[in-house]
């Protein structure tokens, strides 16, 4: 059974590996013996989480990449490729947050356009050159690949002032039903990880709003927020042969918030 979590010559790519929930996949994997190459836009935060990440295994790189821009993710892939020969997994897990005070009637094109370039048009980019290679190396007899993407809870209740977001995870959960049944014949899974309330950067601000708290705790069977490496079994689980015949499925790891 351990070996079938071994991931010892699997390359996976973690967009927005260098912090938060990224970070705790991309540690995950190494860790279990996967290369791993982070990407994101921050140089400084790509050669810390590295720093981290060397300390699990020695395959590791980082690219400087804004997922947004099509080119940057073209180009990271053919550097990962470069650096380790193979790209078994891709892991588009970068994304903003929408901030939640904006009323739908005062939302700028400029703000909706910024939301959907980073979260949805970045997860066609990074998927879309890796799935390239994962079919032609699937025409060599090869044939194995994972797509996962980090959706949300709000691609299925939407959130009030943050509905640019809740839109842009909406349309990954469809975009990763669409993605597994087209390519599960190259070996190929899809699969959706949706997190509930997770203390990262992102929900930094919300953690030290005690309002927010003293209502959103108590919703919250497990009673605290998620952390990066509970993000850790379920990144090993997918990028292994266990996961073999689960595609297209929206995951959910919220500590039971959203049945409660
Ligand atoms: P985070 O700590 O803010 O991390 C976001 C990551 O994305 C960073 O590594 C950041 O790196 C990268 N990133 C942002 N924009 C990028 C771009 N244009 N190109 C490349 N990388 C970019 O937030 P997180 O909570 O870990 O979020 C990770 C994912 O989980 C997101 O998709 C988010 O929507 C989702 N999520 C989070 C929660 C939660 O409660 N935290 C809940 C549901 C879903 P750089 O700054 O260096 O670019």
């Amino acid at each position: 059974m351990t070996k079938m979590f071994d991931l010892s010559g699997r390359v996976a790519v973690v967009t927005g590996g260098n912090g938060g929930i990224g970070l705790g996949i991309a540690e995950a994997l190494v860790a279990h013996g996967c290369a791993v190459s982070i990407w994101g836009r921050n140089a400084e935060k790509n050669t810390a989480a590295l720093a981290r990440l060397r300390k699990l295994g020695d395959k590791v790189q980082a690219q400087v990449c804004d997922v947004s821009d099509r080119d940057a993710a073209i180009a990271a892939t053919d550097a990962t490729l470069n650096a380790f020969g193979r790209i078994d997994g891709c892991f588009a897990n970068a994304g903003i947050g929408g901030g939640g005070r904006t009323a739908f009637a005062d939302r700028t094109a400029d703000d909706w356009r910024r939301m959907f370039a980073v979260n949805l048009d970045g997860v066609f980019h990074a998927f879309q050159p890796v799935v390239r290679h994962m079919i032609a190396r699937a025409g060599q007899g090869d044939g194995f690949g994972r797509l996962v993407a980090t959706s949300s809870m709000a691609s299925l209740f939407g959130t009030a002032r943050n509905e640019h977001y809740a839109a842009s995870k909406a349309a990954i959960n469809s975009l990763i039903q669409a993605l597994a049944v087209e390519h599960a014949r190259f070996g190929i899974t899809a699969n959706a990880i949706l997190p509930g309330w997770i203390d990262t950067e992102m929900t930094g601000g919300l953690q030290a709003n005690d309002r927010f708290m003293a209502n959103v705790m108590p919703r919250i069977p497990v009673r605290r927020f998620g952390t990066p490496e509970d993000f850790a079994g379920i990144a090993v689980y997918l990028m292994s042969r266990a996961s073999a015949y689960h595609t297209a499925d929206t995951i959910v790891i919220d500590g039971g918030y959203s049945v409660f």
